[in-house]
């Protein structure tokens, strides 16, 4: 039985963390989850709700604050995918947040205060008993500030980029990369510089650059990191 701790996956877009979280989660019997997917869902709602123009990415703040209570997620272990889904009230959304639609305008949701405010109070609760991997931006740093492991990972924009490109390509879904390489960086950048929990190192995680490593090299070293800590 593995001692039940916390483990605070950050960094930068697609560079891979729930690859190597869900892998981590797997392979110590831990739960799972993506905080990012939990921004998604609420900017699917925002665009279903029409409270974001798309032509400027504008949102309408005060409409979104009142209607948020109204934002139920949940997730649930689809047996036959073998993968965990994401449910906006009731409804499996795990495909559509993973859309360009929603990629595009994430960042001007996730900046605002009241929608991290939720969020993070949902991560927190999710985190209560400890034996989970979460993954996003600001884990280690917001969420769980006294996690017991926390890495930061990075890699190449356009490494990054490739990566998520095959992935979306392996789907059927139609994009370039030009467009994918164009969208991590402005996520990045938006990630970076907004006022609510920009993304940041923790002063306390440990980096990772996987540019060059495979998924086996990068569940190994993390599984060594957890070694370390007994
Ligand atoms: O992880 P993923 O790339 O799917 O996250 C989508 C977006 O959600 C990020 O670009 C970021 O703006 C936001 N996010 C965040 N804090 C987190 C996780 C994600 O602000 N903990």
């Amino acid at each position: 039985m593995n001692k039940k701790i916390i483990i605070a996956i950050d960094g930068y877009s697609s560079s891979g963390k729930s690859t190597i979280a869900k892998a981590t989660a797997k392979h110590l019997g831990f739960k799972y989850i993506d905080s990012g997917a939990m921004y998604r869902v609420v900017t699917l709602f925002a665009i279903r709700n029409k409270l974001i123009d798309k032509t400027n990415s504008k949102i309408n703040e005060e409409e979104l604050k009142k209607q948020i209570d109204s934002v139920h997620i949940n997730f649930k272990i689809n047996q036959l995918k073998d993968r965990q889904e994401i449910y906006l009230n009731n409804e499996n959304v795990e495909d559509e947040i993973r859309e360009m639609e929603v990629s595009n305008l994430v960042s001007f949701i996730s900046k605002l205060k009241f929608v991290r405010e939720k969020m993070v109070r949902i991560q927190q609760e999710l985190g209560k008993e400890k034996g989970i991997v979460m993954d996003g931006r600001d884990i280690g740093t917001v969420v769980f500030p006294n996690a017991e492991l926390k890495i930061f990972m990075n890699a190449k924009a356009e490494v990054r980029a490739e990566r998520r490109y095959k992935e979306l390509k392996e789907k059927g879904v139609v994009v370039s990369y030009e467009e994918i390489l164009e969208n991590v960086k402005s996520r990045d950048h938006h990630d970076e510089t907004r006022d609510e929990s920009p993304l940041r190192k923790a002063h306390d995680a440990i980096e990772l650059d996987n540019s060059n490593m495979s998924e086996t090299e990068q569940l190994n070293w993390i599984l060594g990191l957890i070694e370390k800590l007994k």
